[in-house]
């Protein structure tokens, strides 16, 4: 296959770009470099069949030639990030997944759209399952995020109805592991760091609220499973209620933690003396998160393998090699 992947040069699509190269297909991996780095595809960069295209996708992108499937991954994904760029990550959301679902629809490709957990909100329902709606503040400052990929789901969705785009849409729930960037604000980089460094581990709020982490190569899984699905999956007969293919699909782990436990594993696992210390919590910031993985299981035959104590473990290696011992920022 010859695959567009956008937003490649992130800490999940450099995990996808690579998985891709390894299982022969051709790799175009288009980013503007916004929260992407270039040091995540430096690997890629030795296959001659990956190619990076500098390229923010809410501008106009013409790409000769034929296109098998598009992956839509492109848009800041921290709460930091997206905090400091609320209006890209709109844009991203909207337009930029607009203009991949008429390359799609121009050149006859799927299309898989990476959205998000926090299409819930904060839930009022757990585990969360795909036809529960969510609970979100359309005007809060996280609604930047929350809101594009809502629309990105709608307009998914539209291109399909309308125009029959073999799209699918993959819900990732919090995903961690190595090439996350140690200073992009997410819990597990910043409780490593701060173990690591023998900083203060920051807590936000009580630490009561939970979340599910899946580790990077589970969910790349699920991802390529998803993506090279049957397009009729899951739609047994007409009569069938049963939601198929181009419904979306929740990709996490279904171990639920704490954050206060979270903390506490990181400093165990590292061997730190850090303290922690609790401070406010962010607006909005939803108490539970816990993905219903049946439609992934039945669908896609799809579950997490790795324990969270084993991708930990490589994290906190990755994160002592890279950061610690390189020094590399
Ligand atoms: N969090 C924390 N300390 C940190 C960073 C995050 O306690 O240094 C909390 C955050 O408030 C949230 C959870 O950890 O409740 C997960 O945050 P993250 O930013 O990783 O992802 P989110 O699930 O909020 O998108």
């Amino acid at each position: 296959m010859r695959i567009i992947i956008t937003g490649g040069a992130g800490f999940l699509g450099r995990h996808l770009c690579e998985r891709m190269l390894s299982l022969g297909h051709e790799v175009l991996c288009a980013d503007n470099l916004l929260t992407g780095r270039n040091s995540n595809i430096e690997e890629c960069e030795q296959n001659p069949s990956f190619h990076f295209v500098r390229q923010d996708v809410t501008a106009p992108l013409r790409i000769e030639g034929p296109i098998d499937a598009v992956v839509h991954m492109a848009c800041p994904a921290s709460p930091p990030d997206y905090l400091k760029f609320p209006i890209q990550t709109l844009e991203v959301g909207t337009i930029g997944t607009r203009n991949m679902l008429t390359l799609a629809l121009a050149k006859e490709a799927r299309f898989l759209l990476t959205s998000t957990s926090e299409v819930y909100g904060d839930p009022k329902i757990s585990p969360q399952r795909e036809d529960y709606w969510g609970y979100v503040n359309p005007i809060g400052p996280r609604s930047v995020y929350d809101e594009a990929k809502r629309a990105s789901e709608a307009l998914a969705m539209a291109f399909h109805r309308r125009y029959g785009v073999d799209s699918r849409i993959a819900r990732i729930f919090n995903t961690y592991g190595p090439w996350m960037r140690a200073n992009d604000g997410r819990v597990i980089s910043n409780f490593i760091m701060q173990a690591l460094q023998g900083k203060e581990l920051t807590i936000y709020g009580d630490g009561s609220q939970t979340r599910s982490f899946c580790y990077a190569s589970d969910l790349v899984d699920g991802l390529v499973r998803l993506l090279m699905a049957d397009s009729d999956s899951g739609e047994t007969s007409s009569q069938s209620k049963e939601w198929g293919i181009h419904y979306p699909v929740n990709l996490g782990n279904p171990r639920e933690q704490k954050i206060v436990d979270i903390a506490r594993i990181v400093r165990e696992m590292t061997g730190s003396s850090s303290q922690t210390r609790f401070h406010p919590l962010p607006a909005d910031d939803p108490k539970i998160r816990c993905p219903d993985i049946t439609r992934a299981r039945r669908l896609l035959g799809w579950e997490p393998k790795v324990r969270l104590e084993e991708g930990l473990a490589s994290t906190i290696s990755y994160f002592r090699t890279y950061y610690c011992v390189l020094k590399i920022r």
